[in-house]
């Protein structure tokens, strides 16, 4: 809702919000994100240009902290064609991430041109902003989505002795400003349409909206190359009733006071991986934490503690390697999932491999990390 969605009006995310993401607990996050992109930008043969894609950057910590990284390579990327492409509905957050990126140097576009805003990051990157994924133009692009489908509306079904039906939601005739849950008396438009044939489970939640993405994705990835880099929290099919709701960083009731505080709903990594329709090949789901392993957190991790001299600064570091990797905090229930071109984890049969000097190198984070 424009006037009255919570995040077309600023969303809560932080500490002094309603919900806090991985970006905001430490930059390590954000700087192997950015490796992991270079990382595959080098497997792929070092293309002349690249664009950087963000779903959904809230503060836009994320895209900070990578650009850093990129800055950091600059020598690498030197002869690269860098920009950045950010999807974002809310104005407000619009604005934050247009301070935290250029510090303010942003231009408002017209209607008729694809993006509404324009700036170059603090480090000489042009950046632009979209409302939607189909106005970011074609081109060989690295696609980040952190915490972004989770945010996307769903809808709820259930399984009953007459067949499917759909969770609603109604006002309760009794108690004055009160919204309820109903069941449709029949099926509806959804149940026909978005339950799959083979669907096990009594309760399910499925986003559509996240299935377009997804195929918009591949389509993208399979056509002009590229990558996606999806981390969100989620299952792989079994969950059944995850919708909930968050404010001030408690549960909260999600039908009291629509539009103040953060809704959500656990990720279906089998239903985008089902939604991808074989254009690219997926990774993943992969825990988080196995994830950061294979990054290299830890080595990371060392370097950081070994460069601070004060007690406060080594706790700090210590507590956010905590929240992202321990299992019982973030570390077991958020994923990461990849859409990558067939080509790039094809196996080159044995002839082939001979004849080529350099094998396809492993993607980065999915697979054990050698150190060489
Ligand atoms: N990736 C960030 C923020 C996650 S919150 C982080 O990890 O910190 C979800 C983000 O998605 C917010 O920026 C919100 O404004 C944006 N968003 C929500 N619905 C959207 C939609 N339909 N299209 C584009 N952006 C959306």
């Amino acid at each position: 809702s424009p006037p009255q969605g919570y995040y077309t009006r600023g969303g809560g995310i932080g500490g002094s919000g309603d919900f806090i993401t991985s970006p905001e607990i430490s930059q390590v996050f954000g700087e192997l994100i950015g490796i992991w992109y270079i990382s595959e930008w080098i497997a792929t043969g070092k293309p002349k240009a690249f664009q950087l894609v963000e779903l959904g950057p809230g503060r836009g910590t994320l895209a900070d902290d990578i650009l850093r990284v990129f800055n950091q390579l600059s020598s690498l990327l030197s002869k690269c064609d860098v920009s950045v492409h950010l999807v974002e509905v809310s104005p407000k957050l619009s604005e934050i991430q247009a301070l935290m990126l250029t510090g303010g140097k942003v231009q408002s576009n017209s209607e008729d041109s694809s993006a509404y805003m324009e700036g170059v990051s603090k480090t000489g990157i042009p950046i632009f902003w979209y409302r939607d994924i189909q106005d970011v133009p074609p081109g060989y692009s690295f696609y980040l989505a952190h915490e972004f489908f989770d945010a996307l509306p769903i809808h709820k079904f259930q399984r009953t002795e007459r067949g499917w039906r759909e969770v609603l939601v109604d006002i309760d005739p009794e108690v004055p400003d009160q919204l309820r849950f109903v069941l449709s008396p029949s099926s509806t438009p959804a149940t026909e349409n978005f339950i799959q044939p083979e669907e096990k489970r009594d309760h399910v939640e499925v986003c559509p909206e996240a299935g377009v993405i997804i195929q918009r994705l591949a389509c993208r990835i399979e056509k002009d190359g590229g990558a996606a880099l999806i981390a969100d929290y989620g299952h792989d099919g079994t969950k059944t009733d995850t919708f909930r709701g968050f404010r001030n960083h408690k549960l909260h009731d999600v039908l009291k006071a629509p539009g103040t505080a953060d809704l959500t709903a656990d990720v279906d990594f089998s239903y985008l991986r089902k939604m991808a329709q074989g254009r690219t090949a997926t990774l993943g789901p992969i825990k988080q934490r196995e994830f950061l392993k294979n990054m290299g957190i830890d080595l990371r991790m060392q370097v950081l503690l070994q460069n601070s001299r004060d007690t406060a600064t080594h706790e700090q570091l210590l507590h956010s390697y905590d929240t992202l990797m321990n299992p019982e905090k973030m570390g077991d229930c958020f994923n990461f999932f990849a859409l990558l071109p067939h080509h790039r984890l094809a196996q080159p049969d044995k002839k082939q491999e001979l004849e080529s000097k350099s094998p396809i190198p492993p993607v980065a984070g999915f697979g054990e990390l050698v150190l060489k």
